[in-house]
């Protein structure tokens, strides 16, 4: 079937791409196509933009004026042939075409369905499928970079690494239950126990990546949380003005939150203003404790604030405990004015965490807290991009379950348990780790590789 669908950001744009993949695109492009040399399109125009315009050839009615580019499969995104319009900007020019192309014999694409075809036309693996809708919503460069290196493949390229390893543990356990021999088998419970923990140690390091790549696709949970007139609005506002924020338009999300999301030195923030937290200000009084206690359990990071110039009262001591066991940042402001308690008793409080004096309204120690930040999320951590990071939760739970397969495995290996047991395991973790790519196991692709293994025995 021959899908269609409009390819660019719907409203005011200077051109709009109607897209259309399939058998039928070519012969479809033809029939509301024509070329100002009255040319048709084919394998001469190839890949090349060809002017004319869009006519509905029942009544003759000219829709608009395009270039039209044909692109022979399968050499193209999906594999298949395709042809894109390129249309005048907008909404209704674009659609009528739309329109035009699916009363010819297209059909509206579903989402993601160019996508799919080229995944399952073999042209992309699913975690590079996967990439490309992360790039589409990508609210920084850095988790730009993060999912473009995932469409490159550098998770399908560490998936291969580790199943490769799989496999070839695989291989040795068939080889000993193919030939029973004592002498083999205490060799392969060895061998099988090494790489057995090599494949676990690579599996949780990939693991432990998966909430530093949800932070990088949606930003960093983060909430302010003080009593009234302390500085939290001055401090998003700082924070705002000093950091480039992102803006953000994404269909379907719900509008009784607002999010502000900002971008320090590539780790996005996502500052969730509960309630309001800028107009109406005290999130605890607001929302109720239980509420507040929710709020900052959600969050991945709570920046406490407190008013040095007033001696802490009850309020204050209730923030204390929400963020006692929370990765938070503990904030002293209005440092400028007469003091009633200082930086060492606040500590104190707080089980001896650090606290950051600032002046937001003089604008005095705002690069600390972002420092602060920045530290927190690299601190003692290899360098972010050197590996792949997994950035999406079902990746995240085929590695789960794949851990647990290899932990059964290795658990069987020191127990000696029959070695055909151990197999199971070892086959299924393959086979979940494989999912992550799209690949399934194939009785062919084992007799493959194990028929490579014999080679020469
Ligand atoms: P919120 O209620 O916690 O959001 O506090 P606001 O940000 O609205 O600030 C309350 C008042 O404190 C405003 O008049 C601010 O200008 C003032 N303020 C905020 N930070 C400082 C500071 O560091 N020093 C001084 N002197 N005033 C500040
Ligand atoms: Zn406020």
């Amino acid at each position: 079937m021959t899908i269609a669908a409009i390819s660019t950001a719907i409203g005011e744009a200077g051109i709009g791409i109607v897209r259309i993949s399939g058998k039928n695109a070519l012969s479809i492009g033809n029939a509301i196509f024509k070329g100002n040399k009255t040319e048709k399109l084919g394998n001469k125009y190839n890949r090349k933009l060809v002017y004319g315009h869009i006519v509905d050839k029942k009544n003759n009615q000219l829709i608009d004026e395009v270039l039209i580019s044909f692109m022979k499969g399968p050499t193209t995104y999906t594999r298949e042939d395709m042809v894109e319009i390129y249309c005048h900007g907008g909404i209704i020019s674009v659609k009528k075409v739309l329109e035009l192309v699916l009363n010819s014999g297209a059909r509206l694409a579903e989402p993601g369905e160019f996508t799919k075809r080229a995944f399952l036309n073999g042209r992309l693996d699913l975690s590079q499928a996967e990439a490309i809708i992360d790039m589409i919503k990508a609210k920084t460069d850095k988790s730009f970079e993060t999912s473009l290196d995932q469409l490159e493949g550098s998770l399908s390229r560490k998936i291969k690494e580790i199943r490769d390893i799989l496999l070839e543990m695989i291989a040795h356990v068939e080889v000993s239950i193919d030939f029973p021999d004592e002498d083999i088998e205490e060799v392969t419970y060895d061998d099988l126990k090494l790489s057995g923990n090599k494949v676990k140690e690579e599996i949780e390091k990939l693991l432990s990546t998966a909430d530093r790549g949800k932070i990088l696709r949606d930003g960093l949970n983060t909430v302010i949380l003080g009593k009234p007139n302390v500085g939290k609005s001055s401090l998003l506002n700082a924070i705002l003005r000093e950091n480039r924020a992102i803006v953000t338009d994404i269909p379907g999300t719900t509008r009784d939150v607002i999010e502000e999301y900002v971008n320090i030195d590539g780790i996005p923030l996502r500052i969730v203003d509960t309630a309001g937290i800028r107009d109406t200000d005290d999130i605890v009084e607001q929302i109720g404790v239980d509420r507040a206690k929710e709020t900052v359990e959600k969050s991945d990071l709570v920046i406490g604030v407190f008013d040095a110039s007033k001696e802490l009262s009850s309020e204050d001591y209730k923030i204390i405990e929400l963020i006692k066991n929370k990765k938070s940042i503990v904030i002293l402001n209005k440092t400028d004015l007469p003091n009633k308690y200082n930086k060492d008793d606040l500590k104190k409080l707080i089980d001896n965490k650090d606290v950051i004096e600032t002046s937001i309204t003089s604008g005095i120690g705002i690069d600390v807290l972002e420092k602060n930040i920045k530290d927190m999320f690299y601190s003692g951590e290899v360098e972010i991009y050197s590996d792949a990071v997994i950035t999406n939760m079902r990746h995240k739970n085929q590695l789960i379950k794949s851990l647990e397969n290899i932990t059964q495995a290795l658990e069987d290996i020191g127990a000696n348990v029959p070695i055909d047991c151990i197999e199971v395991d070892l086959k299924n973790c393959w086979e979940n780790l494989g999912e992550i790519s799209g690949d399934t196991i194939g009785e062919d692709i084992l007799d493959r590789i194990f028929s490579e293994f014999c080679i020469g025995k």
